[in-house]
């Protein structure tokens, strides 16, 4: 039975139990023996004075982007901390930090609430803002390293605090330090945004703007003949329409979540946590030499000289979208995501994603690279 107990300090909690769950957007049954939310940065360290880390250490926070493994033989720490405060604000902008344990998407409706631009690209992607820099998460050409003025941890092993500027994150596409230091906890976030109105463009401006994102707005939306009649959705459409600085944020926000909420799975209905694969990034040259065997290779350009293939032609190029394996199927539409379709097991995820790291590799020579964290035990 669930044990729930507290030490050292009245702002720990510690649930202790032989099957403690994991949550997970994937829907694996995966278990832990102890469960550790933190209410407060300062018992971070008290619970490193008695030892609690020593042992397996698994930082989560949604649990929208991992796999977890079936039974973990250690501690899962959690940040139940969700304070939003201002730091300064200077020429129109101001620094934000931001608690680890906040829903990102309250974050993101905070920011254009009070009228900051720049994250509302980022609206409804699910999980913590804890998580946020691991992956650099990013949608619709807009990445958080662009917002990140630092980020502050608390290093599990060395019982130290560590902050990180911008540089020192060593952000890059769904990529950062962080994900190479599984050892630290990030506890908060800190943002430099600008207020909407800070450099605002001449009404002249403004209104060719305007006129350009009508167009865009209208262009974006294609109906598709075959197989039958249906709407379609340009995302390069979109994504230009998003960049048009005179579009206010709310309206973005609202475009991006309409959007999301109807091309996306819905972790409630099908677990699912996301892309699974990254794109995989390659030099133009290697790009020319799969373009002579494999003419309608899907690509995007990754500046300043590289290209980021498609990982969904990948997939879907090898056979494998829309067929399920044990309980894991690719999804028909966007394959590189996988979907839990049937009680699915982190054994069987990690089976069925190596069978298409296997035949991607084996056709093109190229190695795909998860974008979810799996972790193993
Ligand atoms: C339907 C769906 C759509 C998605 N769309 C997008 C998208 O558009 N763009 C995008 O970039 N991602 C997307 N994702 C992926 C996911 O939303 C992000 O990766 C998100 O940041 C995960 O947050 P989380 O709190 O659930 O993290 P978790 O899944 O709990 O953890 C993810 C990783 O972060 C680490 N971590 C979590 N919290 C902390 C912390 N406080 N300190 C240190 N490490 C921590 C974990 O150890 C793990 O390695 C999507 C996922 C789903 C299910």
């Amino acid at each position: 039975m669930q044990r729930k107990k507290q030490i050292n300090s009245p702002k720990v909690e510690r649930m202790t139990s032989a099957s403690h769950p994991i949550k997970n957007s994937f829907g694996v049954k995966s278990s832990c023996k102890e469960l550790v939310a933190i209410e407060s940065e300062s018992t971070l360290s008290e619970l490193w004075a008695s030892r609690v880390f020593e042992g397996p250490v698994i930082v989560l926070g949604g649990g929208y982007n991992i796999i977890p493994p079936t039974f973990f033989d250690g501690i899962v720490v959690t940040s139940a901390m969700t304070s939003i405060s201002h730091k300064s604000d200077r020429n129109g902008s101001s620094l934000i930090t931001v608690e680890a344990g906040l829903p990102w998407d309250d974050f993101v409706g905070y920011t254009v609430q009070h009228s900051y631009t720049g994250l509302e690209n980022l609206s409804l992607i699910p999980g913590t803002v804890g998580a946020a820099p691991i992956n650099n998460i990013g949608a619709y050409g807009a990445e958080i390293s662009e917002h990140v003025e630092s980020v502050h941890c608390f290093n599990t092993k060395t019982g130290k605090f560590e902050t990180f500027n911008n540089g020192d994150c060593k952000f890059s596409y769904r990529n950062s330090v962080f994900k190479e230091r599984p050892e630290l906890f990030i506890i908060s976030v800190t943002f430099n945004l600008k207020k909407e109105n800070a450099d605002k463009p001449s009404i002249t401006t403004t209104s060719k703007e305007l006129a350009r994102a009508a167009l865009l707005a209208l262009s974006a939306i294609r109906v598709k003949k075959h197989p039958k009649l249906k709407l379609t959705i340009s995302f390069d459409k979109i994504r230009d329409f998003l960049n048009i600085r005179s579009v206010p944020a709310k309206a973005k926000r609202h475009i991006v979540k309409a959007i999301r909420r109807k091309t996306l799975n819905d972790p409630r209905i099908i677990g699912n946590s996301g892309c699974f694969f990254k794109c995989p990034i390659i030099s133009s040259q290697k790009l020319e030499e799969l373009k002579s065997k494999f003419p309608d290779i899907e690509y995007f350009d990754h500046p300043p000289s590289e290209k980021k293939i498609s990982a969904c032609w990948l997939i879907r190029s090898t056979g494998f979208a829309g067929n399920t394996f044990q309980g894991v199927a690719c999804d028909i539409n966007r394959p590189v995501v996988l979907l839990n379709v049937e009680n699915a097991s982190a054994e069987t995820v990690f089976h069925h994603a190596l069978s298409i790291k296997d035949a991607v590799k084996d056709k093109f020579g190229i190695t795909l690279e998860e974008e979810v964290t799996l972790f193993t035990q």
